[in-house]
């Protein structure tokens, strides 16, 4: 890259996800020189969450993230991306709140020992994302500030005392500051990074395994019509927390590709694409000394699920095989949406450990107390789901490099990452 002049800092970002947009957002027309370095080799082929992200977006004050975003700089990143959508798709955009004080469905989900999670959201639709990015890519670039390298995929980054040496396999470049917003998908450049500066780990212990639920959406249609999604959790007698995520109606169930295994993941399009309806039913485990690798964990249960499956597939097992712990061998009435070549019919119960398999079956058996067909025999489980955290990090350590958005450990939604690179963006202002 050739060096610039430094009008008044000289600001590298690393990544051109949700956090690097809220972060950028702050800081176009100011005097600080801003340099994007991201590793798709355009804007067509980026994407939010560097994979396919769903498209919902909420504003809630008890998911999304640990980190505390107000709630009105929530909702101006909701308003700053849906303002992005064309007059017509604006119309499509379906928001609603899940539970809210009035729902019927908070008290029979709180009778049963579930807690409700409260938001509001607007579902854009995986389609429309695209479109989204380009447009604030467009206006973003119409400023004289920004400067975006595609194909530049940051392999190292040195701290100096002055300021921020970054380099790939073709370019260094060095900055007053770095702000590194690389994601989940940014998680080998943080391994590195962690690796050498070990003091800015805060901690690591937490991953999320479970499986894709699937059933027809007439089932679900009353819960769906009332909040499409519903987010609900629940302490089951195990100690672990079980919780519901990433409810799609008239959804399809994906393959969610790693370098090494394929995990199970769901979206929907804005117009809806099926008959079914897929959410995510996932157990959160977390590890005490010594055991310091729960992304380890995850990945090798997920291999296990491929090992098993013949390849780079899940495996996908109807509710009552899974509860009888035998083999799936033929479907009954619930077509899978995921396509043949992604899964093959098997036991889940030979990947899950027994202690995440309880709570799953606890949990699936008390959320049919409340919404009935949930536990049909012939609803479909794919597994393995896993969500996976970046450690978090201690952003307090050094003045020219901070982690905004999932790859900082602290947030794991499109509002949060944005809103945290935001704070961030207000700091340099
Ligand atoms: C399948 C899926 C569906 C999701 N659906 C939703 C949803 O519906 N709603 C929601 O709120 N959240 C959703 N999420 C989560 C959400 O996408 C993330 O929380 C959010 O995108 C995090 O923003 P970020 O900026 O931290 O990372 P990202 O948005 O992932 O951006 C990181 C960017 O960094 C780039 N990058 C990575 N490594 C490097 C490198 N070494 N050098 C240069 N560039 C690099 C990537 O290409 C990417 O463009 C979903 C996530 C996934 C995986």
């Amino acid at each position: 890259m050739s060096p610039l002049r430094a009008l008044f800092m000289k600001i590298g970002v690393i990544g051109f996800g949700a956090a690097a947009i809220g972060f950028i957002s702050e800081l176009i027309g100011t005097d600080h020189e801003i340099h994007v370095l991201e590793r798709s080799k355009d804007i067509y082929s980026s994407s939010i969450s560097g994979i396919r992200s769903d498209g919902k977006i909420f504003v809630s004050s008890t998911m999304g993230g640990e980190l505390e975003i107000p709630l009105s700089i929530q909702q101006n990143v909701v308003d700053f991306y849906i303002d992005k959508l064309d007059a017509e798709d604006k119309k499509s955009v379906k928001t609603g709140v899940s539970f809210d004080s009035n729902s019927e469905y908070f008290d029979a989900f709180y009778a049963k020992g579930f807690e409700p999670v409260n938001s509001i959201f607007w579902h854009i639709g995986t389609d429309k994302l695209g479109s989204v990015l380009t447009r604030i890519f467009e206006e973003f670039s119409a400023f004289g500030n920004i400067h975006f390298h595609f194909g530049s995929k940051v392999d190292e980054i040195d701290v100096g005392d002055s300021g921020v040496v970054v380099r790939g396999s073709d370019f260094e470049a060095d900055f007053d500051r770095v702000v590194v917003a690389v994601g989940r998908s940014g998680h080998s450049l943080i391994k590195r990074v962690t690796s050498k500066y070990p003091e800015i780990v805060a901690s690591s212990n937490t991953v999320d395994i479970g499986i894709r639920y699937e059933l027809p959406d007439h089932l679900v249609e009353k819960i769906n019509r009332e909040m499409y999604e519903f987010k609900v959790r629940l302490k089951t007698q195990t100690g672990y927390t079980v919780r519901t995520f990433c409810n799609n109606p008239s959804g399809k169930v994906v393959l969610e590709n790693y370098d090494d295994f394929v995990t199970v993941n769901g979206h929907s399009n804005s117009d809806g694409s099926s008959v079914n309806t897929n959410f995510a039913i996932l157990c959160t485990t977390r590890f005490t000394e010594p055991f310091h690798d729960p992304i380890g964990y995850g990945s090798y249960i997920s291999r296990l699920s491929n090992i098993l499956a013949g390849g780079r597939k899940v495996i996908l097992q109807t509710y009552e095989d899974f509860m009888h712990t035998k083999r799936t061998k033929r479907l009954g009435r619930v077509s899978p949406t995921l396509p043949d070549s992604g899964y093959i019919l098997g036991d889940i119960n030979l990947v899950l450990p027994r202690r995440i398999s309880v709570s799953l079956t606890e949990f699936i058996e008390k959320l049919s107390s409340v919404i009935p067909g949930i536990a049909y025999p012939d609803n479909l489980m794919y597994a393995v789901e896993v969500k996976f955290y970046s450690n978090k990090i201690n952003n307090g350590r050094y003045k020219n490099l901070k982690f905004v958005g999932d790859c900082s450990g602290h947030t794991r939604s499109i509002t949060y990452a944005t809103g945290h690179g935001r704070l961030l963006g207000r700091t340099l202002k």
